[in-house]
């Protein structure tokens, strides 16, 4: 560089960039599928999450670095590009009659993990979203076309229901969800165009299993929630992930569950998925799901079931002890107050304790943040024992760290517990804390030593 850059001035940095289209599956991919005449079909498609936009493009590969994207992308006339925005103009390439240029509008400030486009020869079924005037488009080989309606039509339930739980419409003017013939992932929100395997997404109508529609519904739901929260506002670092992945998949519970509540789905499908981890969060080999990140492998590490879990199940924990509402308004303020930019989970922390101390929900001792980096940087779980003393008509709730092989046991760690309990005869929840201390008392007067006393209610503390 000549000349002396000049602090507060604007430059422009213009860097031609190459790479290659491999079939490694990340980065700007190559993968190929035989067609329903049993012709061999080439696509290219993109897989970002975490460190791969940088094999495809110059950038600050990093999430809180947010940019508005400009994407243009040549194709061959007979095949479809799609990014994460519509379509601008289509401009034919000079000298090149086979060729075109396919230009897209520009994205909205987004961090570069979510950056995606395809080139395919995939068909396309779609539907208007009323509410918000969003086109939603399923993708996939033409062979498999006639198995894409499930999709679109959970779609089409689940947008209108996140609008009106996040308060906020869907934040880009259409969505795409296609079906990858080799995808390293189940499933990748990119925003606007999310990849899923083909298993996770396409549904043959004539099966009436229940279980597989759970699965794609729950799929689709996680990723579609990350369109808001991830996507409109993002974790600033990857050390976050825990409530990002958490947070879709407990968001694919409250869907289910409002959506198919005939389903039952926590007691018959949800609830193998929390004891597998409990199981393993009760090993010697299990981790916070907080984690700190320093390089490049610890975050491809970091997307392991404990963090999809147990994130899940901490924050239904939360959810119940805010309430629904008070849990609602938060995520709606945080998702208004960080919209197109990036957060840490503290602050979603201090907004929920915020309003928790305003509506009386949490004790003055309690913070949100407390509570919640008691469950998040420690590893393992509480065993809490509740031993009742009938001639006082108290009991005492005592906990210990659970592990596999209980005599071992000789961790000093605590943590912030609302433990919920109902007794005979009153059906109404109440809440008992434990907050970070080994024991606690419960009065149990005016209930009758003849009552029994239920605790962990429904698994929500
Ligand atoms: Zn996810």
């Amino acid at each position: 560089m000549k000349n002396i850059l000049n602090e507060g001035s604007t430059y422009t940095v213009d860097i031609k960039f190459s790479g290659l289209i491999l079939d490694n599956l990340v980065g700007l991919y190559r993968t190929h599928y035989v067609d329903a005449y049993g012709a061999s079909k080439w696509l290219a498609t993109t897989h970002f999450q975490p460190v791969y936009a940088r094999r495809v493009f110059p950038c600050f590969d990093e999430p809180s670095f947010k940019a508005p994207f400009e994407i243009s992308i040549a194709r061959r006339t007979n095949m479809t590009a799609l990014s994460n925005m519509p379509l601008r103009e289509t401009e034919p390439m000079k000298g090149n009659p086979d060729w075109v240029w396919d230009h897209f509008h520009q994205t909205p400030p987004m961090s570069t993990y979510l950056v995606a486009f395809t080139i395919s020869n995939m068909e396309s079924i779609a539907a208007e979203n009323t509410t918000g005037g969003t086109t939603i488009r399923v993708w996939a080989p033409r062979a498999d076309l006639h198995l894409t309606k499930y999709a679109l039509d959970v779609a089409l339930e689940i947008v209108p229901f996140m609008e009106e739980y996040f308060g906020v419409k869907f934040p880009l003017p259409k969505l795409d969800m296609l079906a990858i013939p080799n995808f390293g992932k189940a499933a990748m929100e990119n925003w606007g165009l999310i990849s899923f395997r083909k298993s996770s997404l396409l549904f043959d109508t004539n099966s009436k299993s229940i279980k597989t529609k759970s699965f794609i519904l729950a799929k689709i739901a996680h990723e579609l929630s990350h369109q808001w929260f991830g996507n409109l506002v993002t974790m600033e670092w990857w050390s976050d992930l825990w409530l990002n992945e958490g947070f879709g998949t407990f968001m694919a519970e409250v869907v289910i569950t409002k959506l198919r509540p005939k389903w039952h789905s926590y007691s018959s499908i949800k609830i193998r998925d929390t004891y597998n981890t409990l199981y393993a969060d009760s090993l010697k080999s299990t981790h916070s799901i907080q984690m700190e990140i320093t390089s490049n492998t610890q975050i491809e590490q970091t997307f392991d079931p404990i963090i999809y879990q147990k994130g899940s199940s901490i924050l239904k924990m939360l959810n119940f002890t805010l309430t629904e509402n008070v849990f609602r308004k938060g995520l709606q303020q945080y998702l208004k107050k960080y919209a197109y930019s990036s957060a840490s989970q503290d602050d979603l922390w201090s907004l929920y304790t915020r309003t928790a101390r305003n509506e009386s929900i949490i004790p003055q001792t309690v913070t949100v943040k407390a509570l919640m980096h008691s469950w998040s940087t420690q590893s393992g779980y509480p065993m809490i024992t509740i031993t009742r003393d009938y001639s006082t008509q108290t009991a005492i709730l005592n906990q210990t760290k659970f592990t596999e092989n209980l005599e071992n046991t000789t961790s000093d760690a605590l943590w912030y517990v609302p433990v919920t309990y109902i007794t005979k005869g009153d059906n109404t929840v109440r809440v008992v804390w434990l907050e970070n201390n080994r024991e606690t008392k419960l009065n149990l007067t005016g209930i009758g030593n003849d009552s029994w006393i239920l605790l962990n209610v429904d698994e929500t503390g």
